[in-house]
C-alpha cells in the first residue's frame, strides 16, 4: 500500500476565533440582550438600585427563591433535580462599582459655594471624576426612621452636579509637574452643590440656603447625613459605541454586566440538574468586606433557607464543599494604547468572547484564586461544545499589577469555582467599554454552566 501523504499539521496549533464569527447570524440577539442590558445598567448604578431592578425582573416567576441581605445584595435561586446534598452550581457576581460616597457630614461652604465631602470607593484614578456630570443616588434614613430615597442629577430637566478642576494656565505646579498619584488627592473631590445665598440670614448664606431647600425637597435636616448612603456616581445615560454600534459603553459594567448576565441565565435556564443560584453581592470593590460582601456568612444563611423551603436536611458547608461555581467578575482587555502593560499571549482581546481567568493575584500569585487543571478542563469541553466565543486571560504582564474577586472567599468551602466574564476596556472608569458580542457570550457561558449534567 501506498504511504499516505503527511497531513497538514496545523489543527494542532491554537486559533482563536473572533467572537462575532463564531455568532454569525445571532446579530438580533446580540442587539436584543444588551439593549435590554444598557436600560437596567442606566437605571441601576447602585447595588440597591440594582436589587430592586432585580426584584422587579422576577416578580412574577414563582420557581425563583430571592433571599435578599440588606436590600444590597441578593441571591436568586431556582431547584434542581439533584438533593441539596449534591452539591449546588453558584454563578457569583457583584453589584457594586467605584464611586464616591457622601461623608457623614457632607455638607459646608466655602468661597460662598455649598460643596459636599466625599471619601471614594474602590480604585478610582482620581482625575478621571473631576468636570464632567455627576448625579447623586442613595437613601437618607430620616430621625422619624422614614427612607427617602434620592435620585439628583440624571434626567436633563434637572440640574446635575459636578467636581471642578483646575485650569490649565495655573496648574503647572500642584498639578502638571507631579506625578499622577500627588497631583489629585481624595480630600479634594469636593462635589459642587450650589452657590445661591439665603439674602435673610448673616453667614452660611448658601449653606442654609441648601439646607432650606433639601428641607422643602425631602424633608430632611443637616443631621440626616449622618444616617444616609449616597453616592455620586457618573450622570447619564449608558449607550453604544462605535459607528458599528458593536460596543457598549457606561459606568459599572464592572460587574453589572456579570450580574446581568447571571440574571438573564438563571431566568431561561431549562432542566437544572443541581439547584442553582445567582448570587449577586456587594462591596467587592473594598475587598468583600462588611454583612453584604463575599466574605460575609450569606451564602450559608441562603444555602440554609433554600433546605428549609425544599425541606431538606443539610448543612451549609457540606453543600457547598460539592459545589461548582462561576466567579463572574470582568478582566482587563488588551489596550491598543497601553499594550506594555499586557503579555500579548495571555491578555484577553475585545470580540473574542467570555475570558475563562484560570488565575488572578498579584506578584507571584499572591492573594489568587487558582482552578485546578481539572474543573478548567470540565469548563473548556462545555464551552467548545455549545460552540460559546471563549478565551482565555491574565491580569496585565507578570509583576505589572494585578487583582482578586470574590473567587477566594467561595473557594475557602472547597468548592471548584472559577472567573469567567467579558474583557474590558476603561475598566473602573466613568465611562467602561465592553464589546457586545463578549456581553453576549458571557451569558451563554452561564446558561451552558447551569444545565451542564
Ligand atoms: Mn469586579
Ligand atoms: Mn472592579
Amino acid at each position: 500500500m501506498a504511504k499516505k501523504p503527511a497531513k497538514d499539521k496545523d489543527h494542532l496549533s491554537l486559533k482563536r476565533k473572533s467572537g462575532w464569527e463564531i455568532l454569525k447570524g445571532k446579530e438580533k440577539a446580540i442587539d436584543d440582550y444588551c439593549s435590554e442590558y444598557l436600560s437596567f445598567i442606566t437605571e441601576a448604578k447602585t447595588e440597591r438600585e440594582a436589587v430592586s431592578a432585580i426584584k422587579q425582573k422576577i416578580a412574577d416567576r414563582t420557581d425563583i427563591i430571592a433571599v435578599e441581605n440588606r436590600l444590597r445584595a441578593i441571591a436568586l435561586c431556582r431547584k434542581g433535580k439533584a438533593p441539596l446534598s449534591e452539591g449546588l452550581r453558584i454563578v457569583v457576581a457583584h453589584l457594586d462599582a467605584p464611586r464616591l460616597d457622601l461623608k457623614a457630614n457632607p455638607l459646608y461652604e466655602d468661597i460662598e459655594l455649598a460643596m459636599l465631602k466625599t471619601h471614594y470607593y474602590g480604585g478610582i484614578k482620581k482625575y478621571q471624576w473631576l468636570a464632567r456630570p455627576l448625579a447623586i443616588h442613595g437613601v437618607v434614613i430620616r430621625a422619624d426612621g422614614k427612607p427617602i430615597n434620592i435620585t439628583m442629577g440624571e434626567n436633563e430637566s434637572e440640574p446635575c452636579f459636578t467636581i471642578e478642576d483646575l485650569l490649565p494656565h495655573l496648574a503647572d505646579k500642584v498639578q502638571a509637574s507631579k506625578n499622577v498619584k500627588d497631583a489629585f488627592q481624595g480630600e479634594k473631590l469636593n462635589i459642587i452643590f450650589g452657590s445661591k445665598p439665603d439674602l435673610n440670614v448673616k453667614e452660611e448664606k448658601v449653606k442654609k440656603n441648601i439646607l432650606a431647600l433639601l428641607n422643602k425637597k425631602y424633608g430632611i435636616t443637616e443631621e440626616d447625613f449622618v444616617s444616609a448612603d449616597l453616592q455620586i456616581v457618573p450622570s447619564g445615560p449608558a449607550r453604544e459605541i462605535g459607528i458599528d454600534a458593536s460596543m457598549l459603553g457606561g459606568y459599572g459594567h464592572d460587574d453589572r454586566i456579570c450580574a446581568w448576565a447571571a440574571l438573564k441565565a438563571i431566568m431561561s435556564a431549562k432542566d437544572l440538574p443541581y439547584t442553582t443560584i445567582a448570587l449577586l453581592v456587594d462591596k467587592e470593590e473594598i475587598g468583600s468586606e462588611g454583612n453584604t460582601g463575599a466574605k460575609s456568612m450569606f451564602v450559608e444563611e441562603v444555602v440554609w433557607e433554600i433546605a428549609e423551603k425544599f425541606n431538606q436536611k443539610i448543612f451549609p458547608s457540606k453543600v457547598l464543599y460539592r459545589s461548582k461555581a462561576i466567579s463572574g467578575d470582568v478582566n482587563g482587555a488588551l489596550d491598543p494604547d497601553y499594550p506594555e502593560v499586557h503579555e500579548k499571549t495571555n491578555a484577553a482581546k475585545l470580540g473574542y468572547g467570555v475570558c475563562v481567568t484560570k488565575f488572578t493575584g498579584a506578584r507571584g500569585k499572591s492573594g489568587a484564586s487558582e482552578a485546578s487543571a481539572e474543573y478548567i478542563g470540565w469548563i473548556r469541553t462545555m464551552l467548545n461544545k455549545k460552540k460559546i466565543p471563549w478565551q482565555t486571560g491574565e491580569l496585565g504582564k507578570v509583576d505589572e499589577g494585578g487583582g482578586g474577586t470574590v473567587a477566594k472567599y467561595l473557594a475557602e468551602y472547597g468548592m471548584d469555582i472559577v472567573d469567567m466574564g467579558p474583557a474590558l476596556l476603561s475598566m473602573h472608569a466613568p465611562f467602561e467599554i465592553a464589546s457586545k458580542v463578549d456581553a453576549y457570550s458571557t451569558y451563554l457561558s452561564y446558561l451552558a454552566f447551569m444545565e451542564e449534567k
